[in-house]
């Protein structure tokens, strides 16, 4: 491609190069076409006015020798008349020379009009006669000498009368001659100017075709070179918006992280010459599946937008605020002389979310997860160990801390370190992994008992989801949920879990039937994602039907974030599922919130204590008090108080006698695949260790 665009563009530039010399080459012969022409005109014109200078100095001498003749011969008629009359020799002399003269001019007239031949006929009377006066005159003289004066006199005048009359007839028609001649002439100057006129006009409309095509010529090269222009500027548009949305995130326009890279680059050189830190605030908006799955993605779109808006307020106009995934952002914040400078725009990016944020009119409540690092020079703050960090490096490392911060509970910030990248890494790899474990079989499902306190009676199991995996071995449900609840997959996984325990339950519960013993409850762990599809309801009724196992045999564990978080709307799910029956129980209580509210505002029928508090009894007084709280509250409310983790006889009589109705572990049965537990539940026989 780089080797392509120059290519490009010396074609384009030697393109417009031809162009302008084909314009040129053009012009020139225009130029030299009006050129030749004018000249071709010049020469016409030259040419016409010396043929008609020749012509009318022809005429003019034509004229001149014929006023000679007819002098000649009134010349010779007078001295013949003369010399008849008075026989004086010097008319003789006279006569003589004039009659010699005679043919000598009549010759020259011939020369001269010989060219045309409508003088033809004219010159030849002329000539012969000149020759008749010269015959006439030789023979007057012998008349008069041999005769006398008298008979050479009768010839003379009826000879001159004659030749007079004649000589005045040549006149006219020589004159007539000559008009005519000037008449054409005239009509050949005409002719000939008519010619140079139409040749003009020829050439000038020659001129005037060439000056259009070249200004068409000219106004084609103006638009060529106008759509040149535009072409280019709309190029260069393009280029420039391509170049935006190469480096911009098109919903908020921040930079992506492309042009984050850079900015890291340029931050991290800019840190070592100024002997400054660089931090990076890696931050993830919590539990943003969840608003996108329930109010659509055009609410969750204006809910990025918000936020980015929000998170720029508070962040210095030469920080650089990124957009790197779907609600994930990036805030570079260079020129920091202390880390704890970094704590500081996190807790005031946190502030600023604090209060809600207002989308579509409605207030929303948004925590944000932050993962920091801060860079010294190239290096990691802190770290002396750490070799050289690239930019990407950078965010990598800022990513990993945000996951920490994730995994610490929603809303917190967590300071880079490096066993948080190891972590990063087996995550992604444990998401693709996940993918496929499904379709390779390596899912399944264990059960564990939940007894009645009371007789130590199995009343339900309840159903955990197990991975085999090829190489790692039995991945914890703790370690792959969150990473399935993140990638996605949450959905796939939990309806497995539920149609698998569903058919088991079933069987297990057709088998307890023919013994006449009552059926077992299933519990199945649900995930807010999954009550925020909205086939849910469908995958529910799906997976009991097809296992047989009646609606309320079934009870989902959900937990306290759930209800809590108001914003993603799953809490609302909770009244559905109750009114078609299955029950609900309120795992890990006492982990999460510290807020008993929601205890009386949802369908939840069954507290499930978290084993930490069972776990401490007889060492924490505290954990005591809390369990007797909470059964006392759930007796007001009319719900039921299981305990988790009861790994001993003791715990299981101290739970029992702060009030709990049901327990479940270890000391009851480990979660065990299906067919371990068999004998166990279809028969009730194997004694419960108590
Ligand atoms: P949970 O729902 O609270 O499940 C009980 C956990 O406590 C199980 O861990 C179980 O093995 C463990 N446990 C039970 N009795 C004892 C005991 O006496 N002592 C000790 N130390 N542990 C005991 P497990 O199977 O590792 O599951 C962990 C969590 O993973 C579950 O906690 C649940 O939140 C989640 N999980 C498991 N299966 C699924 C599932 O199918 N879907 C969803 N969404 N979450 C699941
Ligand atoms: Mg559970
Ligand atoms: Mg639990």
């Amino acid at each position: 491609m780089n080797e392509r665009a120059p290519s490009k563009a010396t074609a384009r530039r030697s393109a417009r190069f031809g162009a302008k010399g084909w314009y040129l080459a053009i012009a020139v012969i225009a130029g030299m076409l009006v050129l030749l022409t004018a000249t071709a005109l010049g020469r016409i014109a030259t040419a016409n006015s010396n043929e008609s200078r020749r012509l009318a100095e022809q005429s003019v001498m034509v004229a001149i020798v014929s006023d000679q003749v007819r002098d000649l011969i009134v010349d010779a008629q007078s001295a013949q008349r003369g010399y008849l009359l008075t026989g004086e020799d010097t008319y003789l002399e006279f006569y003589r020379a004039s009659t010699t003269r005679l043919p000598a001019a009549v010759d020259e007239l011939v020369g001269l009009t010989a060219g045309d031949p409508r003088n033809g006929a004219l010159v030849r009377e002329l000539k012969a006669l000149s020759s008749a006066r010269v015959a006439e005159m030789t023979r007057d003289i012998e008349l008069r000498r041999t005769q006398g004066p008298d008979a050479s006199r009768e010839l003379a005048r009826a000879s001159g009368l004659a030749s007079m009359t004649r000589i005045r007839a040549l006149d006219a028609e020589l004159q007539d001659s000559t008009e005519t001649k000037t008449a054409v002439q005239e009509a050949a100057a005409a002719r000939s100017n008519t010619r140079a006129q139409q040749l003009s006009a020829l050439g000038a409309a020659l001129v005037f075709g060439l000056l259009v095509v070249m200004l068409f010529l000219l106004r084609q090269r103006g638009r060529a070179e106008q759509q040149h222009a535009d072409h280019e500027r709309e190029r260069a548009e393009l280029i420039d918006q391509l170049g935006h949305r190469a480096n911009h995130d098109a919903l908020t326009g921040l930079p992506n992280r492309r042009l984050l890279t850079d900015r890291v680059q340029q931050a991290l050189a800019r840190s070592a010459r100024d002997n400054t830190l660089t931090a990076l605030l890696y931050i993830d908006v919590d539990r943003f599946k969840d608003i996108n799955d329930t109010h659509g993605h055009a609410v969750g779109d204006a809910v990025l937008a918000e936020i980015a808006r929000h998170l720029q307020r508070q962040l210095r106009f030469t920080d650089t605020l990124a957009r790197v995934g779907g609600d994930e952002f990036v805030a570079l914040c260079e020129g920091l002389v202390s880390a704890r400078e970094a704590d500081g725009i996190a807790a005031s990016l946190e502030d600023e979310l604090a209060g809600g944020i207002e989308v579509l009119g409605d207030r929303l409540l948004v925590t944000v997860s932050v993962g920091i690092v801060v860079a010294e020079h190239d290096r990691l703050h802190g770290d002396p160990e750490t070799g050289l960090i690239t930019p990407e490096q950078l965010i990598d490392a800022s990513d990993a801390a945000m996951y920490e911060a994730k995994d610490a509970g929603r809303g917190r910030r967590h300071y880079y370190s490096r066993k948080d990248a190891r972590r990063r890494t087996d995550r992604s790899t444990l998401a693709a992994d996940l993918g496929a474990a499904l379709a390779k079989d390596e899912l399944w499902v264990a059960y564990q008992p939940l007894v009645e306190l009371d007789g130590a009676r199995v009343v339900g199991v309840e159903a955990l989801v197990r991975w085999d995996h090829p190489i790692r071995g039995a991945v914890p449900p703790a370690t792959f949920i969150p990473v399935a609840e993140d990638a996605g997959l949450i959905i796939p996984v939990g309806t497995f879990v539920l149609q698998r325990a569903c058919a088991q339950v079933g069987a297990w519960n057709t088998e307890r039937a023919a013994r006449n013993l009552p059926p077992l409850g299933l519990s199945v762990n649900c995930s807010a994602h999954q009550l925020l599809d909205t086939r849910f309801l469908d995958v529910l009724t799906a997976a009991a039907r097809g296992g047989g196992l009646a609606l309320d045999q079934l009870t989902l564990e959900i937990t306290e974030g759930v209800m809590v978080d108001s914003v993603t709307g799953a809490a609302d799910r909770l009244d559905e599922i109750a009114a078609i029956g299955v029950g609900l129980s309120l795992d890990d209580f006492g982990t999460g919130y510290s807020s008993l509210s929601y205890l009386s505002r949802f369908p939840i029928q069954l507290i499930k204590i978290d084993r930490s508090f069972v776990s401490g009894l007889g060492r924490s007084d505290t954990d005591e008090a809390i369990i007797g709280a909470v059964v006392s509250l759930a007796d007001r409310l009319g719900r039921r108080v299981l305990a988790e983790g009861i790994e001993t006889a003791e715990q299981a009589a101290h739970v029992a006698r702060l009030g709990c109705q049901l327990g479940q572990g270890y000391l009851y049965g480990r979660p065990e695949p299906a067919n371990a537990l068999d004998a166990l539940l279809t028969t009730g026989r194997k004694q419960l260790a108590h």
